[in-house]
Protein backbone atom coordinates (compact mmCIF):
# COMPACT_ATOMS: atom_id res chain seq x y z
CA UNK A 1 0.00 0.00 0.00
CA UNK A 2 1.76 3.44 -1.45
CA UNK A 3 -0.49 5.37 0.97
CA UNK A 4 -2.60 4.85 4.21
CA UNK A 5 -6.23 6.03 3.75
CA UNK A 6 -6.83 7.79 6.84
CA UNK A 7 -10.40 10.24 7.78
CA UNK A 8 -8.93 13.81 9.25
CA UNK A 9 -11.20 15.49 11.69
CA UNK A 10 -10.57 19.33 10.43
CA UNK A 11 -13.36 20.63 12.43
CA UNK A 12 -12.32 24.02 13.20
CA UNK A 13 -8.74 23.61 12.38
CA UNK A 14 -7.19 26.27 10.36
CA UNK A 15 -6.26 25.27 6.50
CA UNK A 16 -4.61 27.25 3.93
CA UNK A 17 -5.32 27.42 -0.28
CA UNK A 18 -2.83 29.10 -2.03
CA UNK A 19 -4.46 29.95 -5.43
CA UNK A 20 -8.08 31.21 -6.14
CA UNK A 21 -9.03 29.54 -10.03
CA UNK A 22 -11.49 26.45 -10.48
CA UNK A 23 -9.78 23.92 -8.31
CA UNK A 24 -8.66 25.71 -5.33
CA UNK A 25 -12.43 25.98 -5.48
CA UNK A 26 -13.15 22.69 -5.08
CA UNK A 27 -10.43 22.09 -2.91
CA UNK A 28 -11.59 25.24 -0.24
CA UNK A 29 -15.29 23.78 -1.24
CA UNK A 30 -14.45 20.23 0.29
CA UNK A 31 -12.37 21.87 3.44
CA UNK A 32 -15.04 23.87 4.44
CA UNK A 33 -17.82 20.75 4.19
CA UNK A 34 -15.24 19.37 6.54
CA UNK A 35 -15.64 21.67 8.89
CA UNK A 36 -12.54 23.88 8.19
CA UNK A 37 -11.52 27.37 8.75
CA UNK A 38 -10.29 28.30 5.35
CA UNK A 39 -7.60 30.49 4.77
CA UNK A 40 -7.03 31.74 0.86
CA UNK A 41 -3.93 33.38 -0.57
CA UNK A 42 -4.27 34.06 -4.17
CA UNK A 43 -3.79 37.21 -6.86
CA UNK A 44 -6.79 36.67 -8.51
CA UNK A 45 -10.05 35.13 -7.17
CA UNK A 46 -12.26 33.42 -10.15
CA UNK A 47 -16.09 33.85 -10.16
CA UNK A 48 -16.86 30.65 -7.75
CA UNK A 49 -14.79 31.12 -5.46
CA UNK A 50 -16.28 34.46 -4.78
CA UNK A 51 -19.59 33.36 -5.24
CA UNK A 52 -18.45 30.30 -2.11
CA UNK A 53 -16.52 32.70 -0.30
CA UNK A 54 -19.80 35.09 -0.22
CA UNK A 55 -22.32 32.41 0.83
CA UNK A 56 -20.27 31.09 3.51
CA UNK A 57 -18.54 33.77 5.70
CA UNK A 58 -16.13 31.76 7.85
CA UNK A 59 -13.76 31.63 4.36
CA UNK A 60 -11.45 34.50 4.68
CA UNK A 61 -9.71 35.38 1.41
CA UNK A 62 -6.08 37.84 0.98
CA UNK A 63 -5.41 38.57 -2.16
CA UNK A 64 -2.17 39.37 -2.51
CA UNK A 65 1.04 37.78 -3.62
CA UNK A 66 2.22 34.36 -1.74
CA UNK A 67 5.20 35.08 0.98
CA UNK A 68 6.90 32.68 3.08
CA UNK A 69 5.00 33.67 6.02
CA UNK A 70 1.98 32.89 4.78
CA UNK A 71 2.65 29.28 6.35
CA UNK A 72 2.17 29.47 9.81
CA UNK A 73 2.52 27.08 12.21
CA UNK A 74 -1.00 26.59 13.29
CA UNK A 75 -2.04 25.17 9.95
CA UNK A 76 -3.24 22.07 10.11
CA UNK A 77 -2.99 21.53 6.43
CA UNK A 78 -2.04 23.36 3.31
CA UNK A 79 -3.09 23.10 -0.46
CA UNK A 80 -1.46 24.75 -3.39
CA UNK A 81 -4.17 24.90 -6.70
CA UNK A 82 -1.48 27.96 -9.01
CA UNK A 83 -0.45 26.94 -12.15
CA UNK A 84 2.91 28.61 -11.36
CA UNK A 85 4.82 24.90 -10.67
CA UNK A 86 7.54 27.13 -8.92
CA UNK A 87 4.98 29.10 -6.40
CA UNK A 88 3.57 25.41 -5.40
CA UNK A 89 7.61 23.77 -5.28
CA UNK A 90 7.97 26.76 -2.68
CA UNK A 91 4.58 26.14 -0.81
CA UNK A 92 5.21 22.37 -0.66
CA UNK A 93 8.72 22.53 1.04
CA UNK A 94 7.70 25.35 3.63
CA UNK A 95 4.62 23.16 4.64
CA UNK A 96 6.61 19.93 4.42
CA UNK A 97 9.85 22.35 6.31
CA UNK A 98 6.61 22.73 9.97
CA UNK A 99 5.63 19.06 9.19
CA UNK A 100 2.24 20.58 7.46
CA UNK A 101 0.44 18.02 5.72
CA UNK A 102 0.67 19.57 2.15
CA UNK A 103 -0.92 18.37 -1.14
CA UNK A 104 -0.10 20.11 -4.38
CA UNK A 105 -3.00 19.44 -7.15
CA UNK A 106 -1.23 17.05 -9.79
CA UNK A 107 2.14 16.75 -8.79
CA UNK A 108 1.95 13.86 -6.18
CA UNK A 109 5.79 14.25 -6.02
CA UNK A 110 5.03 17.65 -4.07
CA UNK A 111 2.64 16.05 -1.47
CA UNK A 112 2.66 14.89 1.64
CA UNK A 113 -0.96 13.23 1.27
CA UNK A 114 -3.04 12.50 -1.87
CA UNK A 115 -6.99 13.55 -2.25
CA UNK A 116 -9.17 10.59 -2.81
CA UNK A 117 -12.10 10.45 -5.17
CA UNK A 118 -15.56 10.45 -2.52
CA UNK A 119 -18.71 8.81 -2.45
CA UNK A 120 -20.00 11.39 0.11
CA UNK A 121 -23.57 9.85 1.64
CA UNK A 122 -22.63 11.71 5.06
CA UNK A 123 -22.48 10.41 7.83
CA UNK A 124 -21.16 7.54 5.56
CA UNK A 125 -18.21 8.47 3.45
CA UNK A 126 -16.78 5.89 0.74
CA UNK A 127 -12.83 7.56 0.10
CA UNK A 128 -10.91 5.50 -3.12
CA UNK A 129 -7.83 6.33 -4.53
CA UNK A 130 -5.69 4.22 -7.14
CA UNK A 131 -2.38 5.81 -5.57
CA UNK A 132 -2.07 8.07 -7.56
CA UNK A 133 -2.26 5.80 -10.79
CA UNK A 134 -5.12 7.02 -12.60
CA UNK A 135 -7.10 9.59 -11.44
CA UNK A 136 -9.55 9.20 -14.13
CA UNK A 137 -9.92 5.18 -12.59
CA UNK A 138 -10.52 6.77 -9.34
CA UNK A 139 -13.55 8.66 -10.81
CA UNK A 140 -14.59 5.98 -13.12
CA UNK A 141 -14.90 3.33 -10.08
CA UNK A 142 -16.90 6.17 -7.87
CA UNK A 143 -19.60 6.79 -10.89
CA UNK A 144 -19.99 2.67 -10.13
CA UNK A 145 -20.08 3.04 -6.19
CA UNK A 146 -22.28 5.94 -6.89
CA UNK A 147 -24.72 4.03 -8.36
CA UNK A 148 -24.94 1.63 -6.17
CA UNK A 149 -25.04 3.15 -3.07
CA UNK A 150 -28.80 4.80 -2.68
CA UNK A 151 -28.44 8.19 -1.91
CA UNK A 152 -30.78 7.63 1.23
CA UNK A 153 -27.77 5.80 2.79
CA UNK A 154 -26.81 8.72 4.99
CA UNK A 155 -30.26 8.79 6.47
CA UNK A 156 -30.03 5.26 7.17
CA UNK A 157 -26.37 5.78 9.24
CA UNK A 158 -28.11 8.51 10.77
CA UNK A 159 -31.22 6.20 11.51
CA UNK A 160 -28.57 3.48 13.26
CA UNK A 161 -27.12 5.80 15.22
CA UNK A 162 -30.23 7.47 16.81
CA UNK A 163 -31.23 3.61 17.70
CA UNK A 164 -28.02 2.24 18.79
CA UNK A 165 -27.98 2.87 22.74
CA UNK A 166 -31.62 1.63 22.54
CA UNK A 167 -31.10 -1.65 20.85
CA UNK A 168 -27.90 -2.31 22.94
CA UNK A 169 -30.37 -1.82 26.15
CA UNK A 170 -32.65 -4.17 24.76
CA UNK A 171 -30.62 -6.87 23.00
CA UNK A 172 -27.36 -7.36 25.45
CA UNK A 173 -26.02 -10.04 23.44
CA UNK A 174 -23.37 -8.53 21.22
CA UNK A 175 -23.63 -11.60 18.53
CA UNK A 176 -27.66 -11.57 18.78
CA UNK A 177 -27.25 -7.43 18.77
CA UNK A 178 -25.38 -8.11 15.29
CA UNK A 179 -27.63 -10.24 13.74
CA UNK A 180 -30.43 -7.92 14.87
CA UNK A 181 -28.50 -5.01 13.05
CA UNK A 182 -28.11 -6.84 9.91
CA UNK A 183 -31.70 -7.65 9.21
CA UNK A 184 -33.02 -3.95 10.14
CA UNK A 185 -30.48 -2.61 8.14
CA UNK A 186 -31.23 -5.20 5.06
CA UNK A 187 -34.72 -5.99 5.36
CA UNK A 188 -37.75 -4.05 5.54
CA UNK A 189 -36.62 -1.61 8.24
CA UNK A 190 -33.81 -0.09 6.38
CA UNK A 191 -36.17 -0.08 2.90
CA UNK A 192 -38.35 2.27 4.66
CA UNK A 193 -35.52 4.77 5.81
CA UNK A 194 -34.68 4.46 1.85
CA UNK A 195 -38.13 5.43 0.95
CA UNK A 196 -37.87 8.18 3.51
CA UNK A 197 -40.14 6.46 5.72
CA UNK A 198 -38.87 7.34 8.82
CA UNK A 199 -42.01 7.07 10.96
CA UNK A 200 -42.88 3.69 9.75
CA UNK A 201 -39.46 2.55 10.44
CA UNK A 202 -39.12 3.27 13.76
CA UNK A 203 -42.54 2.35 14.72
CA UNK A 204 -41.27 -0.75 13.09
CA UNK A 205 -38.20 -0.81 15.04
CA UNK A 206 -39.74 -0.31 18.40
CA UNK A 207 -42.38 -3.18 17.86
CA UNK A 208 -39.69 -5.65 16.75
CA UNK A 209 -37.66 -4.61 20.16
CA UNK A 210 -41.00 -4.87 22.72
CA UNK A 211 -41.72 -8.03 20.94
CA UNK A 212 -39.19 -9.47 20.17
CA UNK A 213 -40.12 -10.02 16.74
CA UNK A 214 -38.22 -10.77 13.83
CA UNK A 215 -36.88 -7.28 12.34
CA UNK A 216 -36.92 -9.25 8.72
CA UNK A 217 -40.67 -9.94 8.10
CA UNK A 218 -41.52 -10.44 4.42
CA UNK A 219 -42.54 -7.67 2.29
CA UNK A 220 -43.33 -7.33 -1.58
CA UNK A 221 -41.12 -5.19 -3.98
CA UNK A 222 -43.69 -4.21 -7.01
CA UNK A 223 -41.19 -3.17 -9.53
CA UNK A 224 -41.75 -1.82 -12.41
CA UNK A 225 -38.59 -2.97 -14.81
CA UNK A 226 -38.82 -0.74 -18.07
CA UNK A 227 -39.78 -1.61 -21.13
CA UNK A 228 -36.83 -3.98 -21.93
CA UNK A 229 -33.31 -2.38 -22.12
CA UNK A 230 -31.71 -2.87 -18.64
CA UNK A 231 -29.86 0.50 -18.62
CA UNK A 232 -33.38 1.79 -18.45
CA UNK A 233 -34.26 0.62 -15.18
CA UNK A 234 -33.78 2.95 -11.61
CA UNK A 235 -31.40 2.43 -9.05
CA UNK A 236 -34.15 1.58 -6.63
CA UNK A 237 -35.32 -1.44 -9.23
CA UNK A 238 -31.84 -2.65 -9.03
CA UNK A 239 -31.03 -2.47 -5.89
CA UNK A 240 -34.49 -4.54 -4.65
CA UNK A 241 -34.20 -6.81 -7.33
CA UNK A 242 -30.98 -7.95 -5.42
CA UNK A 243 -32.06 -8.70 -2.02
CA UNK A 244 -35.35 -10.56 -3.02
CA UNK A 245 -35.85 -13.48 -2.13
CA UNK A 246 -37.66 -14.55 -4.71
CA UNK A 247 -39.68 -13.00 -8.07
CA UNK A 248 -42.52 -13.48 -10.08
CA UNK A 249 -42.31 -11.79 -13.92
CA UNK A 250 -44.01 -11.16 -16.44
CA UNK A 251 -43.90 -12.17 -20.24
CA UNK A 252 -42.71 -8.57 -20.82
CA UNK A 253 -39.35 -8.53 -18.65
CA UNK A 254 -36.65 -9.75 -20.60
CA UNK A 255 -33.92 -12.42 -19.54
CA UNK A 256 -31.13 -9.13 -19.65
CA UNK A 257 -33.32 -7.55 -16.95
CA UNK A 258 -34.27 -11.23 -14.70
CA UNK A 259 -30.03 -11.45 -14.88
CA UNK A 260 -29.78 -9.10 -13.13
CA UNK A 261 -32.53 -10.43 -10.03
CA UNK A 262 -30.33 -11.93 -7.04
CA UNK A 263 -28.83 -15.61 -8.58
CA UNK A 264 -30.45 -17.15 -5.07
CA UNK A 265 -33.97 -16.18 -5.57
CA UNK A 266 -36.02 -18.78 -6.81
CA UNK A 267 -38.18 -17.66 -10.02
CA UNK A 268 -41.43 -17.62 -11.09
CA UNK A 269 -43.16 -17.10 -14.86
CA UNK A 270 -46.69 -15.51 -14.12
CA UNK A 271 -46.74 -14.21 -17.42
CA UNK A 272 -49.25 -14.32 -20.78
CA UNK A 273 -48.42 -15.84 -23.33
CA UNK A 274 -50.38 -17.62 -25.83
CA UNK A 275 -50.02 -21.09 -25.59
CA UNK A 276 -47.87 -20.65 -22.17
CA UNK A 277 -49.30 -21.84 -19.02
CA UNK A 278 -49.85 -18.67 -16.71
CA UNK A 279 -51.49 -17.62 -13.52
CA UNK A 280 -54.96 -16.05 -13.17
CA UNK A 281 -54.37 -12.29 -11.38
CA UNK A 282 -56.01 -13.80 -8.33
CA UNK A 283 -53.48 -17.00 -8.02
CA UNK A 284 -50.97 -14.18 -8.37
CA UNK A 285 -52.11 -12.22 -5.86
CA UNK A 286 -52.02 -15.09 -3.62
CA UNK A 287 -48.67 -16.17 -4.38
CA UNK A 288 -47.95 -12.84 -3.36
CA UNK A 289 -49.08 -12.95 -0.27
CA UNK A 290 -48.34 -16.94 0.79
CA UNK A 291 -44.14 -16.17 0.04
CA UNK A 292 -44.96 -12.82 2.19
CA UNK A 293 -46.40 -14.25 5.10
CA UNK A 294 -43.46 -16.92 5.14
CA UNK A 295 -40.99 -14.04 5.59
CA UNK A 296 -39.79 -14.00 2.51
CA UNK A 297 -39.27 -10.73 0.21
CA UNK A 298 -40.89 -11.09 -2.66
CA UNK A 299 -40.59 -9.61 -6.12
CA UNK A 300 -43.00 -8.74 -8.24
CA UNK A 301 -41.33 -7.74 -11.66
CA UNK A 302 -43.32 -6.23 -14.09
CA UNK A 303 -42.58 -4.72 -17.89
CA UNK A 304 -42.68 -1.15 -18.18
CA UNK A 305 -44.38 1.00 -15.04
CA UNK A 306 -46.76 -0.98 -12.84
CA UNK A 307 -49.26 1.34 -12.92
CA UNK A 308 -49.99 1.62 -16.59
CA UNK A 309 -51.67 -1.11 -18.13
CA UNK A 310 -50.16 -3.41 -15.31
CA UNK A 311 -52.49 -4.51 -12.82
CA UNK A 312 -50.34 -3.20 -10.15
CA UNK A 313 -53.28 -1.63 -8.71
CA UNK A 314 -55.30 -4.69 -8.11
CA UNK A 315 -52.11 -6.48 -7.00
CA UNK A 316 -51.79 -3.80 -4.17
CA UNK A 317 -55.38 -3.94 -2.91
CA UNK A 318 -54.82 -7.35 -2.18
CA UNK A 319 -51.54 -7.04 -0.41
CA UNK A 320 -53.24 -3.89 1.75
CA UNK A 321 -56.49 -6.21 2.74
CA UNK A 322 -53.96 -8.80 3.61
CA UNK A 323 -51.79 -6.06 5.89
CA UNK A 324 -48.79 -6.78 3.86
CA UNK A 325 -46.24 -4.48 3.22
CA UNK A 326 -44.80 -3.31 0.45
CA UNK A 327 -43.14 -1.05 -2.22
CA UNK A 328 -43.98 0.25 -5.51
CA UNK A 329 -40.98 1.39 -7.61
CA UNK A 330 -42.17 3.03 -10.95
CA UNK A 331 -40.83 2.13 -14.36
CA UNK A 332 -40.20 3.80 -17.68
CA UNK A 333 -43.58 3.14 -19.63
CA UNK A 334 -43.36 1.79 -22.79
CA UNK A 335 -44.98 5.25 -24.10
CA UNK A 336 -41.77 6.98 -22.73
CA UNK A 337 -39.40 4.51 -24.04
CA UNK A 338 -40.43 3.84 -27.06
CA UNK A 339 -41.34 7.40 -27.74
CA UNK A 340 -37.43 8.31 -26.88
CA UNK A 341 -35.69 5.38 -28.41
CA UNK A 342 -38.20 5.95 -31.56
CA UNK A 343 -37.07 9.46 -31.97
CA UNK A 344 -41.00 10.52 -31.23
CA UNK A 345 -41.52 13.66 -28.86
CA UNK A 346 -45.27 12.64 -26.87
CA UNK A 347 -45.77 16.57 -26.57
CA UNK A 348 -44.11 19.40 -28.41
CA UNK A 349 -45.18 23.07 -28.77
CA UNK A 350 -46.22 22.91 -32.17
CA UNK A 351 -47.95 19.86 -32.77
CA UNK A 352 -49.43 18.42 -29.80
CA UNK A 353 -50.42 19.92 -26.36
CA UNK A 354 -51.62 16.86 -24.94
CA UNK A 355 -50.94 13.10 -24.45
CA UNK A 356 -53.71 10.37 -23.95
CA UNK A 357 -52.61 6.58 -23.19
CA UNK A 358 -55.26 3.97 -24.26
CA UNK A 359 -55.79 0.15 -24.19
CA UNK A 360 -56.66 -1.29 -28.05
CA UNK A 361 -57.48 -4.61 -27.07
CA UNK A 362 -60.23 -5.88 -28.46
CA UNK A 363 -63.53 -6.86 -26.62
CA UNK A 364 -65.89 -9.62 -28.43
CA UNK A 365 -63.89 -8.34 -31.79
CA UNK A 366 -64.50 -4.40 -31.01
CA UNK A 367 -63.39 -1.58 -29.52
CA UNK A 368 -65.47 0.50 -26.85
CA UNK A 369 -63.14 3.51 -27.04
CA UNK A 370 -64.27 7.12 -26.42
CA UNK A 371 -64.22 8.53 -29.91
CA UNK A 372 -64.98 11.80 -29.08
CA UNK A 373 -62.04 12.72 -26.70
CA UNK A 374 -59.50 10.89 -28.81
CA UNK A 375 -60.03 12.98 -31.64
CA UNK A 376 -59.05 16.27 -30.61
CA UNK A 377 -56.74 17.66 -32.43
CA UNK A 378 -53.26 19.12 -31.00
CA UNK A 379 -53.13 15.65 -28.89
CA UNK A 380 -51.24 12.29 -29.09
CA UNK A 381 -52.63 9.14 -28.98
CA UNK A 382 -50.24 6.23 -27.16
CA UNK A 383 -52.41 3.03 -27.67
CA UNK A 384 -51.26 -0.30 -26.03
CA UNK A 385 -51.94 -4.19 -26.59
CA UNK A 386 -53.08 -2.38 -30.01
CA UNK A 387 -51.74 -4.70 -33.07
CA UNK A 388 -54.67 -6.73 -33.24
CA UNK A 389 -57.30 -4.50 -33.19
CA UNK A 390 -55.22 -1.95 -35.03
CA UNK A 391 -56.82 -2.02 -38.13
CA UNK A 392 -60.60 -1.13 -36.91
CA UNK A 393 -58.88 1.09 -34.78
CA UNK A 394 -57.57 3.34 -37.81
CA UNK A 395 -61.11 2.88 -39.60
CA UNK A 396 -62.81 4.59 -36.39
CA UNK A 397 -60.61 6.99 -35.77
CA UNK A 398 -61.52 8.12 -39.39
CA UNK A 399 -64.68 7.51 -38.85
CA UNK A 400 -65.05 9.63 -36.29
CA UNK A 401 -63.15 12.41 -37.74
CA UNK A 402 -59.61 12.34 -37.53
CA UNK A 403 -58.01 12.95 -40.68
CA UNK A 404 -56.77 9.87 -43.06
CA UNK A 405 -53.38 11.33 -43.42
CA UNK A 406 -52.75 11.53 -39.49
CA UNK A 407 -49.44 10.46 -38.95
CA UNK A 408 -48.86 6.78 -37.03
CA UNK A 409 -46.00 5.25 -35.76
CA UNK A 410 -46.08 1.66 -35.08
CA UNK A 411 -42.66 0.68 -32.73
CA UNK A 412 -41.96 -3.35 -32.18
CA UNK A 413 -39.90 -4.52 -29.09
CA UNK A 414 -38.97 -0.80 -28.50
CA UNK A 415 -35.66 -0.24 -26.74
CA UNK A 416 -34.46 -3.40 -27.63
CA UNK A 417 -32.14 -4.13 -29.93
CA UNK A 418 -34.87 -5.59 -31.88
CA UNK A 419 -36.43 -1.97 -32.26
CA UNK A 420 -38.34 -1.59 -35.36
CA UNK A 421 -40.17 1.80 -35.90
CA UNK A 422 -42.75 1.51 -38.85
CA UNK A 423 -44.54 5.03 -40.17
CA UNK A 424 -47.55 5.44 -42.27
CA UNK A 425 -50.50 7.20 -41.97
CA UNK A 426 -54.00 6.07 -40.63
CA UNK A 427 -55.39 4.67 -43.78
CA UNK A 428 -51.66 3.36 -45.11
CA UNK A 429 -50.43 2.22 -42.26
CA UNK A 430 -53.00 -0.90 -41.32
CA UNK A 431 -52.36 -2.24 -44.63
CA UNK A 432 -48.75 -1.84 -44.87
CA UNK A 433 -47.60 -3.87 -41.45
CA UNK A 434 -49.34 -6.73 -42.26
CA UNK A 435 -46.71 -7.60 -44.91
CA UNK A 436 -44.62 -6.96 -42.56
CA UNK A 437 -43.04 -9.59 -39.27
CA UNK A 438 -44.62 -7.79 -36.65
CA UNK A 439 -43.34 -9.05 -32.93
CA UNK A 440 -44.93 -8.32 -29.86
CA UNK A 441 -44.53 -6.39 -27.93
CA UNK A 442 -45.58 -3.21 -30.48
CA UNK A 443 -47.12 0.52 -29.28
CA UNK A 444 -48.75 2.63 -31.39
CA UNK A 445 -48.24 6.37 -31.71
CA UNK A 446 -50.81 8.35 -33.81
CA UNK A 447 -50.30 12.12 -34.10
CA UNK A 448 -48.72 14.69 -35.45
CA UNK A 449 -45.68 14.57 -33.53
CA UNK A 450 -44.90 10.85 -35.30
CA UNK A 451 -43.86 13.53 -38.33
CA UNK A 452 -40.78 14.16 -36.53
CA UNK A 453 -39.51 10.79 -36.50
CA UNK A 454 -38.09 11.14 -39.99
CA UNK A 455 -36.28 14.01 -38.51
CA UNK A 456 -34.48 12.33 -35.58
CA UNK A 457 -33.84 9.30 -38.10
CA UNK A 458 -30.24 9.72 -37.66
CA UNK A 459 -30.80 7.92 -34.72
CA UNK A 460 -29.54 4.52 -35.17
CA UNK A 461 -31.55 2.11 -33.10
CA UNK A 462 -29.17 -1.08 -33.57
CA UNK A 463 -26.74 1.14 -31.00
CA UNK A 464 -29.16 0.19 -28.58
CA UNK A 465 -27.66 -3.01 -27.51
N1 LIG B 1 -46.98 -1.73 -17.80
C1 LIG B 1 -46.50 -1.70 -19.15
C2 LIG B 1 -47.58 -1.97 -20.16
C3 LIG B 1 -48.12 -3.36 -20.10
S1 LIG B 1 -49.37 -3.64 -21.28
C4 LIG B 1 -45.84 -0.35 -19.43
O1 LIG B 1 -45.96 0.56 -18.62
O2 LIG B 1 -45.17 -0.24 -20.43
C5 LIG B 1 -48.47 -4.45 -22.53
C6 LIG B 1 -48.30 -3.57 -23.72
O3 LIG B 1 -47.30 -2.62 -23.52
C7 LIG B 1 -47.87 -4.29 -24.98
O4 LIG B 1 -48.95 -4.92 -25.62
C8 LIG B 1 -47.32 -3.17 -25.81
O5 LIG B 1 -48.34 -2.42 -26.39
C9 LIG B 1 -46.68 -2.30 -24.76
N2 LIG B 1 -45.23 -2.54 -24.62
C10 LIG B 1 -44.59 -2.96 -23.52
N3 LIG B 1 -43.26 -3.02 -23.75
C11 LIG B 1 -43.07 -2.64 -25.02
C12 LIG B 1 -41.94 -2.51 -25.87
N4 LIG B 1 -40.71 -2.79 -25.41
N5 LIG B 1 -42.11 -2.10 -27.13
C13 LIG B 1 -43.32 -1.81 -27.60
N6 LIG B 1 -44.44 -1.92 -26.86
C14 LIG B 1 -44.33 -2.33 -25.59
Amino acid sequence: MKYLPIFLNLQGKKCLVVGGGVVATRKVGLLYQAGAIVTIVALEICEQLQILTKEVGSIQIQQKPFQKSDIQEDYHLVIAATSDQDLNKQVSRLAQVRHILVNVVDSPQLCTFIFPAIVDRSPVVIALSTGGASPTLARLLRTKLESLIPHRYGRLARFAVYYRSKVKLYITDPKARRIFWEKVLQGKIGEQVLAGQEQEASNALDQALITHQDPSQGEVYLVGAGPGDPDLLTFRALRLMQQADMVLYDRLVSPEILNLVRREAEQIYVGKKRNWHSLRQEEINDLLVTHAKEGKRVLRLKGGDPFIFGRGGEEIAHLVTEQIPFQIVPGISAASGCACYGGIPLTHRDYAHSCIFITGQLKDGKLDLNWQALVQPQQTIVVYMGLTGFPLLCQKLIEHGMVATMSVALIQQGTTVNQKVFTGTLATLPSLITKEEIQAPTLIIIGEVVKLHDQFLWFNPSSLA
